[in-house]
């Protein structure tokens, strides 16, 4: 295996499937299934989930919502989609702790760093809820930050397209994929790969990321194990 200890990004809206809101129980399974594979391998594996498939901090103010407390209402969001990944995880016998970003002790324990460490050794997949805990951050740079602070390989950000592209590959058919590419080069292009907050702590820790289509079968392992699948950026 090339990696030993990972952190994956998924988005909330990619737990909706193919519907407009909420968790798809497919989707889930499918995710489950995947993981099973990398955790049985040994790989230590950290996991930052999203919430854009229940709420997004930015569509507050259109509702008449204050920004910050729609930010709060964005990371409990996660948290819903974290309890789900988990329970489906423990269902398939998988052993795992949940921490979050802001207390919420009945149902997660708080995020502290030497103890999400531990529980990685102990082959325990760790998910990050809530986010970092503070309004104007997205769960992209809680997967930075998060891996940065457990001493994570990669960041695995699983999307729904399979790359990098020149170009958006949903609007021009020409756009072609980068196997690889550098920080720079990223930022030189504008290419959107993850916000410049999220980016930039990267590109400053030398944490490399891969950007990959999380809803094809298989693809997380074979990025574990080292197979050129998606788009390394480093
Ligand atoms: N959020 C936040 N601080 C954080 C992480 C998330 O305020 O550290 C809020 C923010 O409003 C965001 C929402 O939670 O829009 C859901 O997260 P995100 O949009 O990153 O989810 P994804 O796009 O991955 O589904």
């Amino acid at each position: 295996m090339k990696y030993k200890r990972i952190l994956l990004k998924l988005s909330g809206e990619a737990l909706m499937g193919d519907n407009q809101y909420g968790i798809d129980a497919s989707r889930l399974e499918q995710y489950v299934q995947d993981i099973k594979k990398v955790y049985d391998e040994g790989i230590e594996l950290a996991i930052v989930i999203g919430g854009g498939n229940i709420f997004r901090g930015v569509q507050a103010e259109s509702s008449g919502i204050d920004r910050v407390q729609g930010d709060y209402m964005g990371m409990l969001a996660t948290v819903i989609n974290a309890m789900a990944l988990q329970s489906a995880l423990e269902g398939a016998g998988l052993y795992t702790r949940l921490m979050s970003g802001i207390k919420i002790e009945e149902v997660c324990e708080p995020f502290i760093k030497r103890r999400a460490v531990r529980h990685l050794e102990k082959g325990r997949i760790v998910i990050f809820g809530a986010g970092i805990g503070n309004p104007y951050f997205t769960t992209d740079s809680t997967a930075s930050l998060r891996a940065i602070e457990v001493e994570a390989d990669v960041v695995l950000k699983g999307t729904r397209v399979d790359g990098v592209y020149t170009a958006d590959p949903e609007k021009d058919p020409t756009a072609t994929r980068y196997q690889d590419i550098s920080f720079q080069e990223v930022y030189e292009k504008g290419l959107n790969v993850m916000d410049m907050t999220a980016f930039t702590l990267c590109q400053e820790n030398n944490l490399p990321i891969i950007v990959f289509d999380m809803n094809k079968k298989g693809n997380l392992l074979e990025i574990a194990k080292g197979a050129d699948v998606g788009t390394l950026i480093s």
